[in-house]
């Protein structure tokens, strides 16, 4: 099994013709889903075949009712602190030509405590992955790391978003590094001193994105995910399998893309699941299972909502 931390919201989305301007009052159309980037990738690594475990805070409102439905549907193992806070919102509004302004009230995410994951300490146990994000305490994400590491269970870090804290300490137990470019961009110049334009890192040659892997995380994997790019995968030399090479690439999946929002959440959920299922496929592997259901999940709208459901791997 593999067991997500992190967090659930409630998504508010707005599409309009333009973005609110201050004092501006616009007129749009609106849905509603499930989002956060904990549950988000719960969901994909579910719905891509794993047994997933999904430790979280909820408050005590409709949204902790609509959180556990979902979970149940999905046969995911719900773990919820209920601190006294309301479930997470994000307020999303969407302009015609696709920018978007988000504001996140983490509400009872921001709660989740070090004591809550520390009770969680058998599901970590029996697990084959831990797998969380940024949009929990800092320290709470901590305790489920060494937790895991602990046991010998692996772990996954996905640092988003990009402009959440996070420590030294924090990166040095993840296995496995799963930054995009702007949240690669951003742990560079935090933790390694390293100025990068976050654009141009697609286009940086193999070996100089090799050597600002090995400087942000000496000791683990980094896959920098591109979007439509791909991804970029570097290990530690020595810890090379058989054949396996230090860095290389893995090309995106072709998609009939509508919507990109999640797609990162998708690859995270599948890159955890491929491990927990198929623990014998390699490193590569799992990095083109994760692509292929990134690239699918991008084929529809919304975050939650948008991951596919796999019947066989
Ligand atoms: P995030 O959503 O966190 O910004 P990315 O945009 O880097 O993450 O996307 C994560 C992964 O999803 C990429 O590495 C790629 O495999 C896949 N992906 C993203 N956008 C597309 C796309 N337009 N077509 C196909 N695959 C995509």
């Amino acid at each position: 099994q593999v067991v997500v931390v992190g967090s659930f919201n409630i998504d508010h989305v707005w599409h309009g013709e333009a973005l609110p301007r201050p004092g501006e009052t616009l007129v749009g159309s609106y849905a509603t889903g499930p989002g956060g980037k904990g549950f988000n990738q719960a969901t994909a690594c579910a719905r891509s075949g794993a047994r997933t475990v999904f430790v979280c805070a909820l408050g005590t409102d409709a949204g902790a009712e609509l959180a556990r439905g979902l979970a149940a549907r999905d046969g995911i193992d719900l773990r919820a602190e209920s601190p006294d806070a309301p479930t997470g919102t994000a307020g999303i509004y969407v302009a015609r030509d696709g920018s978007n302004s988000i504001v996140i009230g983490p509400g009872a995410n921001g709660l989740l405590s070090p004591e809550f994951i520390a009770r969680q300490a058998q599901a970590i146990a029996a697990a084959r992955l831990v797998l969380a994000q940024l949009e929990s305490p800092v320290e709470s994400v901590l305790e489920a790391m060494r937790l895991a590491r602990a046991a010998g269970v692996r772990t996954i870090l996905n640092p988003a978003p990009a402009n959440a804290p996070s420590t030294r300490e924090l990166l040095a137990v993840a296995d496995v590094l799963t930054p995009n470019e702007t949240e690669f961009a951003a742990l560079l110049a935090r933790h390694a001193g390293e100025r990068v334009d976050a654009g141009a890192l697609a286009e940086f040659d193999d070996a100089r994105l090799h050597r600002l892997c090995r400087l942000l995380l000496p000791r683990g994997t980094v896959v920098i995910t591109l979007g439509a790019a791909g991804a970029f995968v570097s290990h530690r030399e020595d810890k090379c399998r058989g054949d396996e090479v230090a860095c290389y690439r893995v090309p995106a999946f072709e998609a009939a893309t509508v919507d990109t929002t999640g797609a990162g959440d998708a690859f995270n959920g599948a890159l955890a699941s491929s491990q927990a299922v198929a623990p014998d496929r390699s490193f590569a592997d799992h990095v083109r299972f994760a692509s292929r259901y990134a690239a699918l999940s991008t084929e529809h709208e919304g975050a939650a909502a948008a991951m596919p459901k796999l019947a066989t791997r």
